[in-house]
């Protein structure tokens, strides 16, 4: 199978899994990868708190999204806890890619709102990703599709591999 099958095989089950508005907690993607197996998802880590996981529609390799295991949508909603759970847990990610892939640079940020260009507006996320002197500008990343050099399960180990203890 070609790699560029195996993503396009992702990126329609993500789409399919986006385009509509989740109704209820069951039919939210973050909710599902929060208490999905771990390797079938590409998990990187968790805890009772917070969860981080593979982008499975990456804008470079190793993008990585940091996530409240809790339902819910406004990051001003997140308690104390698990706001500082997520800004730790946002910290050893950036620690891990810097150890996996050595970038020259990161982005880590939100995206609030489907006008932001959240994918899944009502679970609020951060993302994580690797960034190198001249490659494509962030605006101009995160609307493109791009072509992968690295497979998910590839990029999921290396960063379990790096990610701190
Ligand atoms: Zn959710």
């Amino acid at each position: 199978m070609s790699l560029e099958r195996i993503w396009a095989g992702w990126r329609a089950a993500y789409i399919d899994s986006v385009t509509s508005e989740p109704s209820k907690d069951t039919d939210c993607l973050f909710c599902s990868l929060a208490t999905a197996d771990s390797d079938e998802v590409f998990v990187v880590a968790r805890d009772e708190l917070v969860f981080a996981v593979m982008n499975a529609y990456p804008y470079v390799s190793g993008h990585l999204m940091l996530a409240p295991i809790r339902h819910e949508a406004e990051l001003e909603g997140l308690g104390d806890d698990e706001a500082a759970a997520l800004m730790a847990i946002t910290q050893r990610a950036t620690t891990a890619l810097k150890a996996a892939y050595g970038p020259d640079g990161l982005n880590v940020g939100a995206n609030l709102g489907r006008a932001a260009g959240a994918g899944v507006p009502g679970h609020v996320h951060l993302h994580a990703l690797p960034r190198w002197g001249g490659d494509t500008n962030f605006m101009t990343t995160v609307a493109e599709i791009r072509v992968l050099p690295e497979d998910l399960r590839t990029s999921w180990q290396r960063l379990k591999d790096a990610w701190p203890a």
